[in-house]
């Protein structure tokens, strides 16, 4: 298991373990460092997969 993953929405590294913010997409489970940023996600998923991370928080 991996000890970090990375915030699809902001670029973050966020402990799997200790994020509440997670969601499933097609089948992968995707980890974020707020709710702003999974609420963002949620919105439009296939926009953060396609560009990646679309840097910091403003
Ligand atoms: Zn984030």
């Amino acid at each position: 298991m991996k000890l970090s993953e990375i915030d699809p929405v902001c670029g973050m590294h966020v402990d799997p373990k200790r994020t509440p913010y997670k969601t499933v997409f097609k089948g992968k489970i995707y980890y974020f460092c707020s709710k702003i940023c999974l609420r963002k996600f949620e919105e439009n998923p296939e926009y953060y997969l396609e560009h990646g991370p679309v840097g910091m928080h403003e």
